[in-house]
């Protein structure tokens, strides 16, 4: 038989809302990858695992407080389920305490087999859970979300855009911001003229090393204005 190749880099996702799955994930780049099979997605119900009558995942926090927390039984037969001993991929909980995502943890993923993502809901999950089975917290910026979903989309978005095959042109991962520990320069396209704003002229001279050197300039420029922690690091 003469099979397709496995998906090199599978993502597997808990969740209290597996119909949230793909989303946007379905549609433009990520999407069109995913249907060729250059990558994988299941969205595991977390419910499934739970064993109570009600089924219930979540439960009220010890010492009190408002809230309900995620129940680190029922969360540990989950995740086992899904990444059994013996699946080397990262298994990440997406948390605003964790550590902020960035280009260079996109880049090590990439590298990898996928990725296990935990999704919280409610006030969080069960500290344990986090011990327990090794979790690393990624937080995808300092705000609050009402869940997780939406953050494990942002992840796997960043990392399948750069899986070998899914963008058009090779290196058109490279140039952008961050990878350079710069933001981008500007960009232009047709028409020449726009409501009487013009391209600058060194884009139009046909002078590559010209070319490159202004982008770079106003890459600088730009991210001294905006980001001047970037060039500090
Ligand atoms: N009580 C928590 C927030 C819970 S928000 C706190 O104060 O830290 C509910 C869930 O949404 C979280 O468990 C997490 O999975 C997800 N979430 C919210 N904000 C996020 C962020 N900035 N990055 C990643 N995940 C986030």
């Amino acid at each position: 038989m003469t099979g397709a190749a496995p998906p090199r880099f599978r993502a597997s996702i808990l969740t209290l809302y597996p119909e949230m799955f793909p989303g946007p994930l379905g549609a433009s780049l990520a999407g069109r990858a995913l249907g060729e099979g250059l990558w994988s997605l299941e969205a595991h119900d977390i419910r499934a695992h739970a064993t109570s009558k009600h089924r219930n995942v979540d439960d009220t926090p010890a010492g009190g407080g408002p809230g309900m927390v995620m129940r680190a039984d029922v969360l540990g037969r989950a995740i086992d389920a899904v990444a059994p001993e013996g699946d080397t991929r990262p298994r990440l909980f997406m948390s605003p305490r964790g550590k902020p995502l960035d280009q260079r943890r996109v880049r090590a993923l990439v590298e990898g087999e996928g990725v296990v993502i935990l999704c919280g809901r409610f006030e969080g999950v069960d500290e344990r859970v986090i011990e327990g089975r090794s979790l690393e917290e990624v937080s995808i910026g300092d705000y609050v979300l009402s869940g997780g979903e939406l953050a494990a989309m942002v992840l796997v978005d960043a990392v399948v855009r750069l899986l070998p095959g899914v963008m058009g042109a090779t290196d058109s991962g490279t140039e952008e911001s961050f990878e350079s520990g710069l933001l981008e320069y500007p960009h232009y396209t047709r028409p020449r003229e726009w409501e009487g704003r013009t391209i600058p002229e060194v884009l139009l001279s046909g002078d590559h090393a010209a070319i490159a050197r202004w982008r770079r300039a106003e890459a600088e420029r730009i991210t001294r204005l905006r980001r001047p922690d970037l060039l500090d690091r």
